[in-house]
């Protein structure tokens, strides 16, 4: 799946989150009123019940959501997630990060997102294809290669993904691979998304490095969370010769100072479905994975980890968000008073969105890249999105999140100036 579950909910609400760094950016960019109000609401949000039929016969009604924020430089674009903690308010913030996430990495997409309230661990396999079955009915007539294109995110994979692509061509009477990305490579999948969230995330690191001084070699990485996200960040920052000494998920977290053996922790948690009980580490409360000393800390689970409670006590140089929304505004001025280098969510997890599109791309040609075409294209990307925040952080003295938010939010807003509201 693509994330670990994390400690605590967001204490602030995500909406309100997205609503004040849409405002605090457009006070700093001297963004038009009419664009600023026109961006701080959602373009659609489509709410649905969806029946289905449980393994023992029940029919459970559970709510669904799509919320598309924006399409002002292309079709909405973003993941679904499974969570019992899934709210309307955390999927129109997500779907606003997702608008200002494409514009970044400079990607012809909107922004959107969705999301089920459910527990996909509890459920079972027969009971989560039902229920994604009938979720994707219900939006047919939103989503489509032009309008909307679904991708994983928390708690769905690319067997989901797959069962969306089945029902949404069923439904049209044609195979339509170009509907959701993060397929199986069966299917039209693209070599080498699987990896694309982590991958990107390692690039930008290696930029932060590089701007500071640094180097990979040698230096410690802690990992919260170890979904796909958190372990191939994990994996790839090893083979550039990171030290990674403590990994969590949903359940405890390990620790090993010389560092942790990250391929067999990977086999450790596939075989026991938890990184606990790990032969070569000593166990850790949970979430004192966040404040280790390390170079650099990966939250790669839910939001709102990283809050006014515990950001004194990060002692790591380098933040890399790999999960959506990790930090809480509060706690981002701590870490910025204490030097905290971060590199936001919507600049550090965007290679997952990245190759999406290159898949989207190769779907809507029937035209297949190579992995290697794929990665060096993610590259060029990420490290061009690196640089594009980094310049306007050092121009205009912002924090790397404020000028993420910068970039991101002014390309929007050139696409929206050029089209005008219509009529
Ligand atoms: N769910 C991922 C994200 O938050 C990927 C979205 C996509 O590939 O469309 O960026």
């Amino acid at each position: 799946m693509a994330c670990e579950e994390a400690a605590n909910p967001a204490a602030i609400n995500p909406r309100e989150m997205a609503l004040q760094q849409l405002a605090e950016s457009a006070e700093r960019i001297g963004l038009e009123e009419a664009i600023h109000k026109k961006l701080a609401q959602p373009k659609r949000i489509v709410v649905v019940s969806i029946p289905t039929q449980m393994d023992d016969g029940r029919v459970e009604v559970f709510t669904g959501y799509r919320v598309q924020h924006s399409m002002e430089r292309g079709p909405c674009k973003g993941g679904i997630r499974y969570h019992p903690d899934v709210t309307l308010d955390e999927v129109i913030a997500l779907a606003m990060w997702m608008t200002w996430k494409t514009a970044v990495v400079n990607i012809p997409y909107g922004g959107a997102k969705g999301g089920v309230v459910c527990d996909p661990k509890s459920m079972s396999e027969g009971e989560l294809e039902r229920m994604t079955r009938r979720y994707t009915s219900e939006l047919v007539e939103v989503i489509g290669p032009e309008k909307d294109i679904p991708a994983p995110d928390v708690y769905t994979n690319e067997k989901v993904m797959a069962w969306i692509m089945d029902t949404y061509s069923m439904n049209k009477g044609y195979v339509v691979p170009a509907v959701v990305t993060g397929k199986p490579l069966a299917l039209g999948g693209s070599r080498g998304r699987s990896e694309a969230t982590g991958r990107g995330c390692v690039f930008v690191i290696e930029e932060a490095l590089r701007v500071k001084g640094m180097s990979p070699q040698g230096a410690t990485m802690a990992v919260q969370g170890f979904g796909n996200a958190g372990t191939v960040t994990a994996r790839l920052a090893e083979e550039i010769g990171f030290k990674v000494i403590a990994v969590s998920d949903s359940r405890g977290a390990v620790y090993n100072p010389d560092g942790l053996d990250v391929a067999a922790l990977i086999e450790h948690k596939q075989q026991t479905g938890y990184v606990t009980g790990f032969a070569e580490a000593e166990e850790i409360p949970r979430d004192d994975v966040l404040t280790v000393e390390c170079d650099v800390l990966v939250p790669a689970a839910l939001g709102g980890v990283i809050t006014k409670e515990n950001a004194a006590q990060i002692r790591a140089k380098i933040i890399a968000e790999a999960a959506n929304g990790p930090t809480t505004p509060d706690a981002q001025k701590i870490l910025d008073e204490n030097g905290i280098f971060v590199l936001p969510d919507i600049l550090a997890n965007a290679g997952g969105v990245t190759v999406s599109y290159f898949e989207w791309v190769q779907s809507l040609q029937s035209y297949f890249w190579s992995e290697e075409d794929v990665n060096r294209s993610l590259r060029n990307v990420m490290v061009q999105a690196f640089h594009d925040v980094y310049q306007r952080a050092e121009a205009a003295g912002l924090n790397m999140r404020d000028a993420a938010l910068d970039v991101g939010v002014s390309r929007v807003a050139q696409a929206q100036r050029l089209r005008g509201i219509y009529p």
